[in-house]
């Protein structure tokens, strides 16, 4: 019997964009499709694939979700090698959906077909391999709905750009506030900037008329009015928080961490250093996957870390250690630990963390809100801006650090603002925000919460399909 259940288990191809920020979201939900009797393969390119931990991923899935590999067409080094990140998008395209569609066809001939393809928003070419093959298409955006929302409203020409006028153009859309437009996501304020990526983002919209679905990485209540107004033009559904289980509703006891870091985390350091901190002491810093800070910018966080005395850990990426200047770190790491990389799930629900300082971007964002974390924001580019006003306006979780006429956000307005959220005169009102969005992602994500039924409502349709 168990045989036959096990051949109608619809099969699930789940491909995010390559980046720590899509693989985390992507993998989680895939998590959550295999706990509901789906059974996933994540797709990556092959450098990943080649350089993963495979016994990590064995332990952390056991077999209930395949890892499977596409070229990108640089199978031996990955993104290192392509004159730019233009080539690279272009030959990820062009290889990618030749690959993908091999795969498909060797998945069938295996005797393992597939029903359906979950494609991050960034690769709207595998909706076009999902329709030759007759499968069902599900876009996945791992971004915010309203942050999306403007990229539609920019892609059909219903904002136009560049934004001209006085201050006091807004940047709206409908169910969201209007925004100011540096509070828009950069590549609609800075138009022009980043060409290949404002065609990555727009590009998401150009097919989604056809997608089947269309997955959100966010609980209903973050989002209520642009989620309803999006929904009327697509097959919407929240999903998020994409956060592993542990954290949230307890599910699946074993479910602690994403299970697929690009970089090493130094678990262990981060955890006794911790451990020797008082509650909510630590501020928690981390500018995520790609943010490259300005020399100065980081100069002015890391004298504003050290002059605050307030305890910090700080993840500074081994290609941005350079900027570090001497004499932050004393020997000891009284104060301050910096590290690679932070299992950072694990740093925010310790009890000694007391803020998270981060470039908001959007999985940062969410698990804060998710674990209870105040934040504070200093975004840097792409939609990170946009979370930041969230963050600060619309949920009441933190603050927006304040920039110099140059951008910089100055070392005593990093100490402020920490101490803000930490312990001034907003910070309670701040935790019982923060209580209620913690509530609020637990209630989601648990038995009969909204994307919970919403993930049923997704596997019941892959059922009968
Ligand atoms: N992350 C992590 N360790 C770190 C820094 C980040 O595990 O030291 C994870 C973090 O939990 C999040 C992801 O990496 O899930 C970063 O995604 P986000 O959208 O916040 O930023 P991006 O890297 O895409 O700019």
């Amino acid at each position: 019997m168990e045989v036959t259940k096990q051949a109608h288990k619809a099969h699930v191809l789940v491909f995010p964009f390559i980046g720590q920020g899509h693989v985390n979201p992507m993998l989680q939900f895939s998590k959550r499709l295999a706990s509901k009797g789906i059974k996933p393969t994540l797709i990556t390119a092959q450098y990943i694939f080649k350089s993963m931990q495979t016994t990590t991923i064995q332990t952390q899935f056991g077999p209930s979700i395949q890892i499977r590999s596409i070229s990108d067409g640089y199978d031996d080094d990955g993104g290192n090698h392509p004159e730019s990140i233009a080539a690279y998008l272009d030959s990820l395209r062009v290889n990618g959906a030749k690959s993908l569609a091999q795969l498909i066809m060797k998945l069938n001939e295996e005797g393992d077909p597939v029903q359906a393809i979950i494609y991050d928003g960034f690769l709207p070419w595998a909706l076009d391999v999902a329709k030759q093959f007759g499968l069902v298409a599900g876009l996945f955006f791992t971004q915010s709905c309203t942050v999306n929302s403007i990229y539609y409203h920019v892609q059909r020409g219903l904002i136009q750009l560049p934004l001209t006028g006085p201050d006091s153009i807004k940047v709206s859309v409908p169910g969201a506030p209007e925004l100011h437009p540096l509070e828009a996501p950069s590549f609609v304020h800075t138009y022009g900037s980043y060409p290949f990526w404002f065609d990555v983002i727009l590009g998401q919209f150009f097919n989604i008329d056809q997608a089947d679905w269309v997955l959100c990485n966010i609980f209903y209540d973050m989002e209520k009015e642009v989620v309803d107004w999006m929904a009327k033009l697509w097959k919407v559904r929240t999903i998020g928080p994409t956060v592993p289980s542990y954290y949230l509703d307890k599910r699946l006891e074993d479910d602690t961490d994403y299970g697929l870091h690009l970089l090493k985390p130094d678990t262990t350091l981060c955890k006794n250093w911790l451990d020797s901190k008082p509650k909510g002491s630590v501020a928690y810093v981390s500018f995520g996957s790609a943010v490259e800070l300005f020399e100065e910018q980081f100069q002015e966080l890391a004298w504003g870390l050290k002059n605050s005395q307030i305890n910090f850990l700080w993840v500074v990426r081994e290609s941005e250690q350079a900027k570090l200047p001497v004499g932050i770190i004393d020997e000891n790491s009284r104060q301050g630990l910096v590290v690679g990389w932070a299992s950072q799930l694990e740093v925010l629900a310790h009890e000694a963390t007391g803020c998270f300082v981060t470039h908001c971007g959007f999985n940062s964002v969410l698990e804060a809100l998710s674990l209870g974390v105040s934040v504070v924001g200093v975004p840097q580019w792409t939609d990170q801006g946009t979370n930041a006003k969230f963050v600060e306006d619309i949920w009441g979780v933190g603050v927006k650090a304040k920039v110099d006429d140059k951008g910089i956000v100055q070392r005593k307005q990093l100490e402020e603002c920490i101490r803000e959220v930490m312990e001034g005169e907003n910070s309670e009102e701040i935790k019982n925000n923060l209580s209620k969005w913690k509530k609020l992602a637990k209630e989601a994500v648990d038995e009969g919460g909204s994307s919970d039924k919403n993930i049923d409502e997704f596997v019941a349709y892959l059922a009968e399909s």
